[in-house]
């Protein structure tokens, strides 16, 4: 990689662990080497200064399906890793299904790292998958360099990636607690309701998956966590009725951490129109009251970050014409917009960019154990840094996104908020629109 000349940001306006100051960010070997007041700048340095804008450290996305290989018509390496970069994303991490094969054994987690070698314009890394049969590989799988490991407890939605029982998790837990990495769950547990094979109706599809689905497999996961001591994630959490339950189990000493997504903090299942299947997610997305609560178990800490879980397929997969919720494919495509997203909603509500950047960069870092180094504006860390514009208006249109498919909720949308640079260890990679220069991301694996 080609040598940086020394250079400095300077703006009024750093996020950093410690607060929002202003200051001269300190750039050398692709690190931050030092945060200093803008008069303290050594000589050597190449002065930027920003002004008013603001420095984000870039965000740290722990929950995107980029589905190759095998599925390089849903979305892809390039086409994903262009499209954070364009968001302000500097690290992501894959999971383990859509792609083909799916990532649950070292020999599939070889085929992925070959899939991406070339193609990424920002770092990223990978989770492993527990699938029933599956369980002597997850040892090997976490040597290997895997960041956690993934399991649902309902149908994933990708016949290749059947759900894990009480069984399999009882198995693998021992092993994940032993190596400290997360394991992550998709926390649904199905129970008995009347199924419907096919509605229009968004109210149908909300009924069909019941928080009492999201109670059922928090209940039970807390429940192993306790036993087996294992760092356990509850991801894209939706029901906020769970929150009082985490609150306590995380009180009482639980190595739990919990997500949730921009869908389920910004839409409000109030108004998505039937046969709107660019909505469809599971779990869904619900209604205002609980919107609102979701909103207060961040601000509380009960939940600890906020991830994308990019979820994107070849549109006619959506089903748009027939809209059909039960068959449509569930997920939403976000990843380059998750900032915007959220510091719209944030801004009403009286948070600031340092409740963001705590979100969506140090939180989800300290997740995958890259916080050391990753997801803080501070002396030692790598330089991925952004500049924002808090300010700055915009709607969403096809024309802007980078994703490989353009089907989005999010379309036509207006967002306060835009992501004017990005830097990933010091290169520029993303100005005003454009993506810069070839893919100089990392594969991350973990130490
Ligand atoms: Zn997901």
């Amino acid at each position: 990689m080609e040598r940086l000349s020394p250079f400095s940001l300077s703006s009024k306006n750093i996020v950093t662990p410690d607060g929002i100051r202003p200051g001269a960010v300190l750039i050398e070997n692709r690190i931050i080497s030092d945060i200093v007041p803008p008069s303290e700048i050594p000589s050597r340095f190449i002065i930027q200064d920003v002004g008013d804008l603001f420095l984000l450290p870039g965000l740290v996305d722990t929950h995107v399906h980029i589905n190759e290989p095998g599925r390089t018509d849903w979305e892809g390496f390039e086409t994903a890793t262009k499209s954070a970069a364009a968001g302000g994303i500097t690290t992501l991490i894959d999971m383990p299904l859509n792609s083909t094969p799916v990532t649950t054994t070292v020999a599939s987690f070889e085929m992925k790292k070959r899939a991406a070698d070339g193609k990424l314009f920002v770092d990223c890394g990978f989770y492993a998958g527990l699938v029933p049969g599956n369980e002597n590989e997850i040892e090997p799988l976490i040597k290997s360099g895997v960041f956690g490991v993934k399991a649902f407890l309902t149908h994933s939605g990708i016949d290749d990636f059947p759900n894990a029982t009480e069984k399999e998790l009882r198995t693998a837990m021992p092993i994940i607690a032993k190596h400290n990495v997360p394991l992550l769950v998709h926390a649904e547990l199905e129970s008995r309701e009347k199924k419907l094979s096919s509605t229009k109706k968004y109210s149908d599809y909300l009924s069909s998956r019941p928080g009492k689905w999201e109670h059922d497999a928090i209940e039970l996961m807390i429940h192993l966590c306790r036993e087996y001591n294992c760092m356990t994630h509850i991801v894209h959490l939706s029901s906020s009725d769970e929150v009082p339950t985490l609150e306590s189990a995380r009180r009482s000493g639980l190595p739990l951490t919990v997500e949730t997504c921009p869908h389920y903090v910004y839409f409000k299942s109030e108004e998505i129109p039937d046969g709107a299947t660019q909505y469809k997610c599971a779990p869904p997305i619900r209604e205002n009251e609980n919107r609102e609560l979701l909103w207060k178990a961040l601000q509380n800490g009960v939940i600890n970050m906020i991830v994308s879980d990019h979820s994107p397929c070849p549109p006619e997969l959506k089903l748009l014409n027939e809209g059909n919720f039960m068959k449509a494919w569930g997920g939403i495509s976000s990843l380059q917009f998750g900032l915007s997203i959220i510091w719209t909603e944030a801004k009403q509500r009286g948070f600031t960019l340092f409740n963001v950047a705590r979100w969506m960069s140090g939180s989800p870092a300290t997740l995958i154990g890259i916080g050391m180094n990753k997801g803080s504006i501070a002396p030692g860390f790598d330089a991925d840094i952004l500049v924002f514009n808090p300010e700055k208006s915009f709607i969403v249109s096809q024309s802007m996104i980078q994703h490989r498919h353009k089907v989005t909720p999010y379309d036509g949308r207006t967002f306060v908020g835009e992501v004017v640079r990005t830097y990933l260890r010091g290169s520029l990679i993303y100005e005003s629109d454009k993506i810069i220069g070839s893919p100089t991301g990392r594969i991350l694996i973990r130490s």
